[in-house]
């Protein structure tokens, strides 16, 4: 008995010392490194290290295992930045609590539809995972178009750099730039099986996008039209987007109860956009325009989306955009066939309060085709100031009662007025514009964004903080 119990506890301690293995690899080992990573061997507080050089060219590989809280599996540069890969590339991540760290992608494209895709198939996720401190740059398959040719032309020949599946994914302090193909650099995949992600995007630079002149490219979306109705509960908060110019929406947010909050936009020719789905928060974002051509602010579509003390200024289009619907909310009973979940629907119980619009070109509410004007639209608090012209009512005479306007603040050039009765009084004390949009972007910059070591990204971000110096 004694002897059966000091073998379990020698057992045991055997398992608990059991220790975690570092593994090195050259670009010379690619084929080794893929079946380490794929095979199914690794433990908890491994790490598979690259060596400085040029991975090219590795095709679509698995990295699967299984860490955990406290000792995640770690696919790591030896010297970050110095391992890099290229050529075209699916990394494709299953199981839980894996990490990629360090790692620079330059010049390299997805093999398959994601250069990184958080599933090794149909239904295999990855969950608990982070892909922190890395860099994708330049990232095109060059045999693809840059330009929008048709349609639906993204779905098919667009490429994605992030593919999100399963729950609790972190990608933090990564830096992602010069995307010039179609296809997103950030799609969040919500299916039946695969929702309420928890994901958390945060911290990270969004450098130039190259316009794609088309749908399709947006940097960051957060669902799909068909699984709209599905609550993600998805956090993007504290990035930068500088020159993100893919397309009309930098940010597409098409799922439910999502936040994004104190994310900086700068002269980026796009907006953050409710397209589809209920229950969103937009916080404290700031975005800055310099009235360039197609800077955009906040469009709301759909139900329950709040919008608060976002700090808006000098965009060339709208800052703001309360859009009217075509459908209903859909229900259980809705034939998707007849209204079909791409549509617009109605917007309901929004709360836009507490905003600053700072000289932006338009406030735009209840324009766009459809018959469901927004009802229970809740505006408070909120100061524009701006051209004369700066408030385009379409329908003004469907305005009163459903949109409730109450202490806000104006002052529009030439003397002007909102076109509204009540619920807008001058501002009184111009407040100083500069120094609160200054306060608000070296605010939102000193959290530090990015990858330490990548000196694009440091670049990037002294040209805006370089404004307020
Ligand atoms: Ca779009």
């Amino acid at each position: 008995m004694k002897k059966t119990l000091l073998l379990a506890v020698v057992l045991i301690l055997s398992c608990l010392g059991a220790k975690a293995a570092s593994y090195f690899f050259s670009p010379s080992e690619a084929a080794s490194l893929k079946a380490l990573l794929g095979g199914g061997e690794l433990r908890p507080g491994d790490r598979i290290i690259l060596r400085d050089g040029v991975y090219r060219d590795l095709g679509a590989f698995d990295f699967s295992a299984r860490g955990s809280l406290d000792a995640p599996v770690t696919f790591c540069a030896e010297h970050p930045g110095a391992a890099v890969f290229s050529g075209p590339l699916t990394i494709r991540l299953s199981g839980e609590y894996l990490r990629l760290e360090g790692l620079l992608f330059y010049k390299a494209w997805s093999a398959e539809l994601c250069l990184v895709e958080f599933q090794k198939e149909e239904g295999v996720f990855a969950s608990h995972c982070r892909m922190t401190e890395c860099a994708i740059d330049d990232c095109n398959n060059p045999q693809k178009s840059e330009v929008a040719i048709g349609r639906m032309s993204s779905s098919i020949s667009g490429e994605f750099w992030l593919g999100l599946h399963g729950t609790d994914n972190r990608i933090d302090h990564c830096y992602f730039a010069n995307k010039r193909v179609g296809g997103l650099t950030v799609q969040i995949w919500l299916g039946e099986k695969d929702y309420l992600n928890n994901h958390r995007i945060d911290h990270n630079v969004f450098g130039y996008h190259k316009d794609y002149q088309g749908n399709g490219a947006e940097t960051i979306r957060i669902g799909n039209s068909w699984s709209s109705q599905l609550p993600s509960h998805t956090l993007v908060e504290d990035n930068v987007f500088l020159h993100c110019d893919g397309e009309i929406e930098v940010i597409s947010v098409k799922s439910c109860h999502n936040t994004v909050r104190r994310n900086l936009f700068y002269e980026s020719r796009g907006g953050l956009v409710c397209r589809h789905g209920h229950d969103n928060i937009l916080e404290s974002n700031t975005f800055i325009g310099n009235d360039i051509d197609g800077t955009l602010g906040i469009r709301i579509i759909n139900q329950n989306q709040t919008v608060y003390d976002n700090f808006i200024a000098r965009t060339g289009g709208y800052g703001l955009l309360v859009r009217m619907g075509v459908y209903e909310r859909p229900t259980a009973e809705t034939d998707t066939e007849l209204e079909p979940l791409t549509s617009y629907h109605r917007v309901e119980n929004a709360d836009i309060a507490y905003n600053w619009f700072f000289g932006c070109r338009e406030i735009n509410l209840l324009s766009g085709f459809g018959d469901k004007e927004p009802r229970h639209v809740r505006m408070w608090h909120n100061v524009f100031t701006g051209p004369a012209d700066c408030f385009r009512v379409e329908h003004a005479d469907l305005i009163p009662g459903n949109f409730n306007f109450e202490d806000n603040r104006y002052s529009l050039a030439d003397g002007a007025r909102p076109p509204f009765d009540g619920g807008f009084t001058p501002l009184e004390v111009e407040p100083d514009w500069a120094a609160l949009e200054r306060a608000r972007v070296l605010d939102l910059m000193s959290v530090g964004q990015g990858p330490s070591w990548y000196l694009p990204c440091r670049t990037d971000r002294d040209q805006i903080i370089g404004h307020y110096r």
